[in-house]
């Protein structure tokens, strides 16, 4: 079965990421979200959907078609490497604003342009991710129009199933000029809205993201809780990181009990880290379509201990340089040192294996059957071919052997 005639031949092979752009095109009463039993936020169509609707989703779902920055987005300044793709320039970056930068995830550096957006006036609101107030092991989707609605809502990594993009379709229904924050994924969602939908780019004026190392499933967190005893219906806060850099993974129950694991220990080895299946296939990990990525800058990939938060940034297109240079004038962004393609790659080795790995992966889906997302301007056969021979073979037979975890 290597073709997606349904929303269920998303879900069930693995191509779902939850990113809620199919119910923001449909509406709630065509299609509801709720949590898989595998931990993960899937869609389902509660009503049956026209064939014009499912060609909709068929366009913009990431599950089904992921392409790289668009033609148009590259300038003549534009640099290109073969694993991270377009970029104008890199270097160090973090918030000037000591609370944002300490209880951010990194340095603040998204929470920080987001807020230099909102007070220049350059958009309305932002749309970000926040943690659920009555729920806070889970996540929500938040319009913040000012400083207090975007810094008191666990605005911050949220490594958890999310859907940024249910409320898309409310957000340009309001007319209003924003900035969308979220994930890669949810960012090729975007840019292939903006082909059938024109006013994504009228209003959507900005696209920025992290550098993702994937989504985990929600059984990790409940795992982390349950280790101490505590249910979800007892927390009050819940956070995987921040207040430091990286911070604790910390929970508070209503009644005060305080836990927390450190940062290294909470991840351990990458096979723990129990992702969704999207994200082992994911052709696009790294931003490749935003106006900017930020990422942690860790030598190795691993924190050492705890600092005061450094982001890197890959800025992508010149929205993403300009916007990055006027906020560092008025004073919301702090410019570090420049930084090199081998600063990146030393910084983010997950990043680097998956995009060599993501190719054979897809070969061994199809092998097996299955259907793999689209992809263009990604070179991840470019890439494959570039690649140890042994190392494909590996990788191909390697996801054969997950296809069960599907
Ligand atoms: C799923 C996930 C995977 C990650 N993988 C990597 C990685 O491989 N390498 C790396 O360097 N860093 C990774 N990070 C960490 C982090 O995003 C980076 O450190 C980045 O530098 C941003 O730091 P910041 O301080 O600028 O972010 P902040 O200023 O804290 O802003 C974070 C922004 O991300 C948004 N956000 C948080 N969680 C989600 C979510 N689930 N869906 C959509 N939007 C969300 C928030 O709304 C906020 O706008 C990951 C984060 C997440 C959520
Ligand atoms: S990835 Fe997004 S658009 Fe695709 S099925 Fe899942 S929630 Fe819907
Ligand atoms: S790894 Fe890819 S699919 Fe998974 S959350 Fe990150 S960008 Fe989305």
């Amino acid at each position: 079965m290597s073709q997606i005639n349904s929303l269920s031949d998303i879900t069930n092979n693995g191509l779902c990421i939850g990113c809620g752009i199919c119910q923001s095109l449909v509406g709630t009463d065509k299609i509801s979200i709720s949590m898989s039993e595998k931990g993960r936020l899937e869609p389902k169509a509660i009503k049956p959907l026209s064939n014009l609707e499912f060609e909709k989703i068929k366009k913009t779902c990431p599950g089904v078609i992921v392409e790289g920055l668009p033609q148009t987005e590259v300038n003549n300044n534009s640099k290109h490497d073969l694993i991270w793709g377009y970029y104008n320039s890199l270097f160090y970056a973090w918030s000037t604003d000591k609370d944002i930068r300490f209880q951010s995830s990194t340095g603040g550096l998204l929470n920080g342009l987001s807020l230099y957006l909102l007070e220049t006036n350059k958009v309305d609101f932002v749309l970000h991710t926040a943690g659920d107030p009555d729920n806070p092991m889970r996540s929500l989707p938040k319009f913040s129009y000012t400083k207090k609605d975007l810094l008191n809502c666990e605005s911050r990594s949220r490594y958890g199933p999310a859907s940024p993009l249910s409320k898309f379709n409310e957000a340009l229904d309001t007319n209003k000029k924003f900035v969308f924050v979220g994930k890669p994924c949810d960012i090729s969602a975007i840019r292939q809205l903006s082909k059938i939908d024109e006013r994504v780019n009228k209003q959507c004026l900005y696209l920025l993201t992290l550098v993702c190392g994937g989504s985990t499933e929600f059984t990790k967190s409940q795992d982390f809780i349950n280790s101490f005893k505590v249910k979800e219906e007892e927390l009050d806060i819940f956070r995987y990181r921040g207040y430091g850099n990286p911070g604790l993974m910390y929970i508070k129950t209503k009644d005060g009990r305080e836990h927390d694991k450190e940062y290294n220990s909470f991840w351990g080895d990458e096979s723990n880290w129990r992702v969704h299946f999207r994200c082992k296939i994911c052709p696009d990990a790294i931003g490749e379509c935003s106006d900017l990525a930020a990422l942690d800058t860790w030598p190795g990939g691993s924190p050492a201990g705890e600092d005061e938060g450094f982001n890197a940034v890959i800025a992508r297109t010149k929205k993403g340089i300009n916007l990055l240079n006027d906020a560092i004038k008025a004073g919301y962004i702090e410019k570090g040192d420049d930084l090199n393609i081998d600063d990146i790659n030393d910084f983010q080795p997950h990043q680097l294996n998956k995009k060599k790995a993501v190719y054979a992966r897809h070969l061994g889906l199809k092998k097996n059957n299955l259907p793999t997302p689209q992809t263009q301007r990604l070179r991840i056969k470019e890439i494959y071919d570039n690649n140890d021979k042994k190392f494909n073979s590996i990788e191909e037979e390697g996801i054969t052997s997950r296809v069960e975890k599907i």
